[in-house]
C-alpha cells in the first residue's frame, strides 16, 4: 500500500499547475494537496483552495493577500503571501513532493528551498536549471532531494535511460516541434504579431514558454536543462525538429541503437510519470494510435531563422552567469513583445546586447545569480526603451 503523497504545487494557476491538479483529481487515493502557490491570479487560487483544501494557500503578489485571506476566512486553510512564505512552504515537513510549475526566474529560490529540505521534486520550471544549473547540481549532491523532470523532452530522456549505464550514452536527441514559424520566411518572422507567435501548432502552454518556443530559445533552454539533469556534455546534445511532437526525445547509445519515447502531445503524461516517481500510473486517457500518424518527420533546425538555439551552446561553453543573463534578458524581452513594445526579432537582439553589458562571473554564488538577474533585467529594459 503506497501512502498518499502530499504535494506542494508552486504555480498552481498556470498551465502545468492546473494539469497537475487534474492528475491529483485522477488519483485521489494517491495524491493530496498540501500547499498551493499562485503568482497573481487570486480568484483561481481561491477556487482551487476551496476544492482541494490544502493546509496552505499562498499568493506571491502581496497586494492580493487581503482578497485571499477574506475569501478563505472560516476555513481551516492557512494563508500567506510573498517570497519567504513560499520558500518556507516548500520545506514543510508535511510535504512529500514539490511540483515546480512557476514560470521563469521566480522558480529558483523555492526550488533551492525544496532541495535544502531534501524534498522530492517534479521539476517543470526549467529556468531553475538554466539560470543556476551547476549550483543546483552541486546542491543536489549534498542533499537527499531528487528531481524527476516534467518537461516532456526530459521525461522522455529519463524514461529512455532507465536500465542504461551512463557510459553507454553517445548522444541525447531533443525533439522540437519547430513552433509556429517553422515554415515561415524570415520576412514573415520579422513582422510577426503576438497572435502569430502564440499560435503554437501542437502544445497549449503558458504565454512565456509559447513565445520561447516560437524563438526556439525554449529548445536552447532544454539543451541546458538536459546538460545539468543528465550530466551530459553540450557537444553530446542536439536538437532535431519533429513537427508532429509524437516522439518526445531520444537517446543514441554507443552501439548505434536509438531509444525513443512516444506519446500524444499532452503534458498530463509526463506529469503523471513524475508524480508516480517514475512508475506507470494506469489511466483512461486517450492512447496514441500510431496509424493516425502515418508520417513522423525530422528536420535539421535552421539557426539562421532561429538564432536563439545557438545561445545554448554559447551559454554552456562560457558557463558562469551567462545563462542567467540570457534568461533575465529574455524574460524582459518576451514581456515587452507580448505588450507589443518590440518586434519579434528584437527578443534575440535584446538578449545578445544585454550579454555584452553584464560583467562575466566565472564561479557565481547564489547571491551573484540574484545580482546578475536584477542587473540584466535593468539593462534589458534600458535597451528596449532606447529601441522604441
Ligand atoms: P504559466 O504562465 O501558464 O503559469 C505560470 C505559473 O507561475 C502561474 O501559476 C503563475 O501564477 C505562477 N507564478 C508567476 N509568478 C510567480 C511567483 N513569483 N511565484 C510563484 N508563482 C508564480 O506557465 P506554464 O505552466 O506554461 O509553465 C510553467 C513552467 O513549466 C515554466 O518554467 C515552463 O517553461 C515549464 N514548462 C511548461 C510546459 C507547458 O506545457 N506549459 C511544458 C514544459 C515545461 P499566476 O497565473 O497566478 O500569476
Amino acid at each position: 500500500m503506497i501512502s498518499r503523497q502530499k504535494i506542494a504545487l508552486l504555480g498552481s494557476t498556470g498551465s502545468i499547475g492546473t494539469q497537475t491538479l487534474d492528475i491529483v483529481a485522477e488519483y485521489p487515493d494517491r495524491f493530496g494537496v498540501e500547499v498551493l502557490v499562485a503568482g497573481n491570479n487570486v480568484d483561481l487560487l481561491i477556487k482551487q483552495a476551496l476544492k482541494h483544501k490544502p493546509q496552505w494557500a499562498i499568493i506571491a503578489n502581496e497586494s492580493q493577500y487581503n482578497a485571499l485571506k477574506g475569501a478563505l476566512a472560516g476555513t481551516s486553510i492557512n494563508v500567506a503571501c510573498g517570497r519567504q512564505a513560499i520558500c518556507e512552504a516548500m520545506a514543510l515537513d508535511s510535504v512529500d513532493v514539490v511540483v515546480t510549475a512557476a514560470v521563469g526566474y521566480s522558480g529558483l529560490e523555492p526550488t533551492i528551498s525544496a532541495i535544502k529540505a531534501g524534498k522530492r521534486i517534479a521539476l517543470a520550471n526549467k529556468e531553475t536549471l538554466v539560470v543556476a544549473g551547476e549550483l543546483i547540481t552541486s546542491m543536489l549532491q549534498h542533499s537527499a532531494s531528487t528531481i524527476i523532470p516534467v518537461d516532456s523532452e526530459h521525461s522522455a530522456i529519463y524514461q529512455c535511460l532507465v536500465g542504461e549505464e551512463p557510459q553507454s550514452i553517445r548522444k541525447l536527441i531533443i525533439t522540437a516541434s519547430g513552433g509556429p514559424f517553422r515554415t515561415k520566411s524570415l520576412d514573415f518572422i520579422k513582422t510577426a504579431t503576438v497572435e502569430d507567435a502564440l499560435n503554437h501548432p501542437n502544445w497549449s502552454m503558458g504565454s512565456k514558454i509559447t513565445i520561447d518556443s516560437a524563438t526556439m530559445l525554449n529548445k536552447a533552454f532544454e539543451i541546458i536543462e538536459a546538460r545539468w539533469l543528465f550530466g551530459i556534455e553540450a557537444s553530446q546534445i542536439e536538437a532535431v525538429v519533429h513537427p508532429q511532437s509524437i516522439i518526445h526525445s531520444m537517446v543514441e547509445f554507443v552501439d548505434g541503437s536509438v531509444k525513443a519515447q512516444l506519446g500524444l502531445p499532452d503534458m498530463h503524461l509526463p506529469i503523471r510519470y513524475a508524480l508516480g516517481e517514475a512508475n506507470r500510473l494506469t489511466t483512461d486517457a486517450t492512447p496514441l494510435r500510431l496509424a493516425d500518424y502515418a508520417n513522423l518527420t525530422f528536420e535539421t533546425p535552421d539557426t539562421q531563422r532561429f538564432p536563439c538555439l545557438n545561445l545554448a551552446y554559447h551559454a554552456l561553453e562560457r558557463g558562469g552567469n551567462t545563462a542567467c543573463v540570457i534568461n533575465a534578458a529574455n524574460e524582459i524581452a518576451v514581456a515587452a513583445f507580448l505588450n507589443r513594445r518590440i518586434a519579434f526579432l528584437d527578443i534575440y537582439d535584446t538578449i545578445v546586447t544585454t550579454l555584452d553589458k553584464i560583467a562575466f562571473i566565472e564561479n557565481p554564488t547564489f547571491e551573484d545569480f540574484v545580482n546578475t538577474n536584477t542587473e540584466a533585467r535593468l539593462r534589458a529594459e534600458e535597451i528596449i526603451k532606447n529601441r522604441i
